[in-house]
């Protein structure tokens, strides 16, 4: 649904960019708002270099504190504004938490053009053949793991996702 406030939010989320990186230069050039009828529930601001935590992302802070915020870990009914193209990880963290609708700034080009980040990279790494990747990805010990996923789906009242 279109939003007269889209490039608000959009503006938030680019000054916690600016916050981020250059303020308090606690990490990269990234920030995030989530909306919800209309107004900003939770913002974030990249602080991987702060926290030495590589999963710090604007994002992923904006999308933890919403949840927080509505006692529920799915945001239908959210929009998320981040400052630029979200990387794979926080694509999928909205994708587990069901937000309707990403507004990005920059590209993915732009971040590597301007700050080298690896998200472009990273990218086409998802799209190559499991053994093609620079990150060995095996298989191990299934049918043990397996037998966990068996016992869980016979709970009766087992946690749906
Ligand atoms: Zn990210």
């Amino acid at each position: 649904m279109p939003n007269k406030n889209n490039n608000e939010f959009m503006r938030r989320a680019i000054a916690l960019s600016e916050k981020a990186s250059m303020v308090e230069k606690s990490g990269g050039v990234f920030g995030a708002v989530i909306v919800k009828d209309g107004e900003i529930i939770a913002e974030g601001y990249n602080q991987v270099i702060r926290n030495n935590d590589p999963t710090w992302h604007a994002e992923m802070q904006a999308i933890r504190e919403a949840c927080k915020k509505l006692g529920t870990h799915h945001l239908d009914g959210c929009i998320l504004y981040t400052s630029a193209e979200c990387c794979p990880m926080c694509l999928c963290a909205a994708f587990w938490a069901h937000i309707d609708h990403i507004y990005y700034g920059a590209r993915v080009e732009d971040a590597k053009k301007y700050g080298n980040f690896e998200d472009i990279d990273f990218l086409a790494e998802i799209r190559k053949d499991p053994k093609d990747r620079k990150v060995k990805f095996t298989e191990l010990l299934r049918d043990e793991a397996v037998v966990v996923w068996n016992k869980f789906s016979e709970m009766p009242e087992h946690v749906h996702y």
